[in-house]
């Protein structure tokens, strides 16, 4: 076939008539990106978690609920690395070709197995591995995250399930998407069985005629595999040449002498998946006689259906002599007989008998012969199955244009869903809320009387990030980490999407690490974001009166303002509020008017967010203003700000000999213990989200507020709620993130959970006890801070960890701070052990 190009199998099936060429052209995907292959027959020996589960193994699929692939989790195995992604074709098929991918995410994966190897049985009971002709076992896999690396399979396989083991070095990450490709295989053939091959000295050269790419047990005869007689290759005139590059004398032609055949002939056993309707076999050889190889003489065919060979034999004998010594298909009529299992005995014409290739023709299934085979009986194809292959062809067509149009209706169904949605999530919570109010007069005059920003502004997001030393944009970062920048030559592709922007699946925020009860997770975070039972009432807005601008975040201003009648508007919930003052001060956070759609989408999924939020620790809401523009939402008013600035504050009392000066005991003794105590308040909250299985993402003193007697609460939950919605970060196309408070694996793997928030708890600890001087490895660039993130993921103990502050007890920092940073967040203390220990210790 290789020599001639126009040779090739063919298959012709009576009803529906279809056709399959064979080997070149059998490399169809099987379903592995296109989605033919259901989840379910895709699995995995681990997964590093849910949201890279097998199912996500699929090449060339980026999207969905998962993290853009399918990685093993290498911390169960850290001695040896067995991890496979194991795919399930359902039925028998001829695999010619694999494809993998890594693991690019929109940017934010970093993760591809550069090497791997290839597993497949058959039955799901025997696995083989696979080699290719030259018995390496290895594939070269990716190079990036995100070209895919087709390999030949060279020789093919015949399974069923098709495993993809990586092979790497236990401490690093792999992740893998992959395709197969092929047809089914339609003979049925699950093995055969033949007397090892021979070897022939010709002039001197040493001829191997085994069989070298048999799968099944190799001992005296060769038994339950499938090896050259099926790989869809055949031998070439010549045999001692061969199509292989490379390859010994021989290596296209199974053979034997007839020497140790006293009786004169070879006896093959062919076994089949199920009892068929057989028409005939066909045998390519050898038939080189000037070197004492020729076609068979006669073949004698017994059939078996059960569990007896049947008495009456099918006898062949090949009618004329050819003249010619080029290989050949011979075709051995088998009389349409049914069996599970044929034996044949093939008789010696000359010293040798060569096969290079063996098929059938059964049932349905009609595998036909090369379209240039010479001197064969039975090849009168022309003719009779013109129509045949016209009938074909139409049925192809007909078939190819059923799947563009079922494409085409998916896209518009998506795209219309798509829409749905959005309107959905923006119509939702004004609907449930509807109910007429005036207009919020004050809040225009005093927007635009403070600084005129409010009607000036372009986008929601524009003006604060970029400002915010806090936040940095990892993308372009990440790139100058080695293992993590294979493609900063491309460097749109590494770190950011085509938009320039990392995308985080919606799924991220309830896939949480640390639970191990993951229904009641979904549970959890369904009522969070579901919205069914939305207490909060809208406030009239003419009862809001402003006072002052307290400062401005990502949506807009937050206003001091004074909230007439807010007890009664609260009812039983004033006395908790430990406040009886009236008008209540309030904290009101504006949507500016200008704001775009997702914008407020956003605004009104951190309402969501916030309304189910209740504790001590956790910024209250009050009530919100969302009939009318702009949208607002009353929390509880803070009066000592953020805990950052707080703590600058206190700083400069104690240096200024302010108030702490004039206490009792020593600074720093004093210093540490207030300071626990506002960490263990910050920590109590986080326990409480944590208890609701909530991932904040962005903890940080910036975030926390203070109000009176230094209670502390957490705020902000704008970071959770825009990676739910997925596009957080895009600022005028760039990406921003909290990069010296975030974890080792939200970082390189896009990963958030309750354990990288308490790598952020660690880092919000050290900013306590330093009192915020400076900001967290304030020596270190941004590009060191990501080099850094590589060096805990290498974890060859080069990593740089903050460092003790100095009030700051040394069991705090090795029991506790240092433990909020471990590289396995397995490892990491949860929040209601932080808790324990703080409280203990002060
Ligand atoms: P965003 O979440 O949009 O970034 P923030 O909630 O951080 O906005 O608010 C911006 C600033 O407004 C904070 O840094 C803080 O100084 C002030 N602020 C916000 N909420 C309150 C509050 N409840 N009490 C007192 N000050 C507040």
């Amino acid at each position: 076939c290789l020599k001639n190009p126009r040779m090739y199998f063919v298959y012709f099936t009576a009803a529906p008539l279809c056709l399959l060429v064979f080997s070149e052209t059998c490399r169809y995907p099987l379903g592995m990106t296109g989605g033919q292959i259901q989840d379910e027959d895709i699995s995995a020996s681990s997964q590093w978690s849910e949201s890279t589960a097998a199912r996500f193994g699929r090449l060339d699929f980026d999207t969905g609920d998962g993290d853009g692939a399918w990685c093993p989790d290498i911390m169960s195995e850290p001695g040896g690395f067995k991890e496979y992604l194991q795919v399930d074709l359902r039925s028998l098929h001829f695999i010619t070709l694999v494809g993998t991918q890594g693991r690019h995410a929109d940017g934010m994966g970093n993760e591809f197995a550069q090497r791997y190897r290839i597993k497949y049985s058959r039955d799901g009971g025997s696995w083989m591995g696979w080699h290719d002709r030259m018995g390496n076992q290895v594939v070269e896999g990716n190079k990036n995250t995100y070209d895919v690396v087709l390999k030949d399979l060279e020789p093919p396989i015949v399974a069923r399930f098709v495993r993809f083991m990586p092979v790497t070095d236990p401490s690093s990450i792999v992740c893998m998407r992959v395709e197969l490709y092929g047809c089914e295989w339609l003979d049925g053939l699950v093995s055969y069985s033949i007397p090892d091959g021979h070897q022939m000295i010709y002039r001197g050269l040493d001829v191997f005629f085994n069989d070298s790419v048999y799968d099944g047990a190799t001992a005296q005869r060769l038994t339950k595999g499938l090896g050259q007689l099926t790989d869809g290759a055949w031998g070439l005139d010549d045999f001692l040449h061969s199509h292989v590059p490379g390859a010994w004398p021989g290596y296209d032609y199974v053979g034997w002498s007839n020497k140790t055949f006293p009786k004169g002939y070879v006896e093959v056993v062919f076994d089949f998946d199920h009892i068929r309707n057989f028409t005939s076999m066909k045998v390519h050889c050898s038939n080189m006689f000037s070197r004492g190889v020729r076609l068979f003489r006669q073949a004698t065919c017994f059939f078996r259906s059960e569990s007896e060979w049947e008495p009456d034999p099918m006898t062949f004998r090949p009618s004329a002599e050819p003249l010619s010594q080029s290989g050949r298909f011979v075709t051995v009529p088998l009389g349409d007989r049914t069996a599970s299992s044929i034996k044949c005995r093939f008789h010696f014409g000359d010293q040798w008998l060569l096969f290079s290739e063996v098929a059938f023709q059964s049932g349905k299934t009609i595998r036909a012969l090369p379209f240039t085979t010479r001197e064969d009986p039975t090849h009168k194809v022309d003719d009779s199955n013109t129509k045949i292959l016209i009938g074909c062809l139409v049925a192809i067509i007909a078939i190819l244009l059923t799947v563009i149009v079922i494409i085409l209706w998916r896209q518009v169904w998506q795209k219309m869903l798509e829409k749905a949605s959005r309107r959905w999530l923006d119509d939702e919570l004004t609907a449930r809320l509807a109910a007429q109010t005036q207009a919020f007069s004050f809040l225009r005059s005093s927007q635009s009387s403070e600084d005129g920003s409010g009607s000036g502004s372009i986008s929601t997001y524009e003006r604060i990030y970029p400002a915010c030393a806090d936040y940095q944009e990892p993308s372009r970062l990440i790139r100058k980490l080695p293992e993590f920048a294979e493609c900063s030559g491309t460097s749109s592709r590494a770190g950011v999407g085509s938009d320039g922007a990392p995308h985080y699946a919606e799924a991220d925020i309830i896939s949480l690490q640390e639970s191990s009860d993951s229904g009641s997770i979904t549970a959890v975070n369904m009522n969070l974001f579901a919205g069914s039972d939305l207490t909060l009432r809208e406030f009239p807005k003419e009862k809001l009166t402003f006072k002052e601008k307290l400062g401005e975040g990502q949506f807009g201003e937050v206003h001091l303002c004074e909230a007439e009648d807010m007890q009664d508007f609260l009812g039983e919930d004033t006395s908790t509020e430990g406040s009886s003052e009236s008008p209540l001060l309030v904290a009101v956070k504006m949507l500016r008017e200008d704001a775009n759609k997702n914008a407020r989408n956003d605004f009104l999924k951190e309402i969501r967010i916030m309304s189910r939020l209740r504790d001590p620790n956790i910024v209250r809401l009050l009530a919100v203003c969302v009939d009318t523009d702009p949208l607002c939402m009353i929390t509880e008013y803070m009066e000592n700000g953020d805990l950052n600035q707080f703590l600058c504050s206190l700083r400069l009392k104690t240096l200024t000999g302010g108030e702490a000066d004039q206490q009792e005991g020593s600074d720093e003794v004093r210093y540490s213990v207030k300071l626990l105590g506002m960490a263990v308040q910050v920590v109590s909250g986080m326990k409480y989200l944590s208890s609701l299985n909530f991932v904040h993402r962005d903890l940080a003193t910036r975030n926390c507020l203070v109000g009176k007697n230094d209670t502390i609460k957490i705020a902000d939950f704008g970071m959770s709620r825009n990676l739910y919605r997925g596009d957080y970060f895009r600022i005028q196309g760039r990406a921003v993130l909290p990069i010296r408070w975030m974890s080792w694996e939200s970082i390189l793997l896009g990963k958030f959970t309750m354990a990288s928030d308490v790598w952020a708890f660690g880092v919000t600890l050290w900013e306590i006890l330093t009192l915020c001087k400076e900001q967290p490895y304030s020596q270190l660039s941004d590009e060191q801070v990501i080099e850094n993130t590589g060096e805990f993921f290498r974890n060859q103990g080069k990593q740089v960890y903050l460092p003790k502050p100095q009030c700051c007890p040394d069991r705090i920092y090795v029991n506790l701070m240092l433990s909020c940073w471990r590289r396995n967040a397995k490892e990491r203390p949860s929040f209601q052990e932080i808790h324990a220990q703080l409280t203990e210790t002060r």
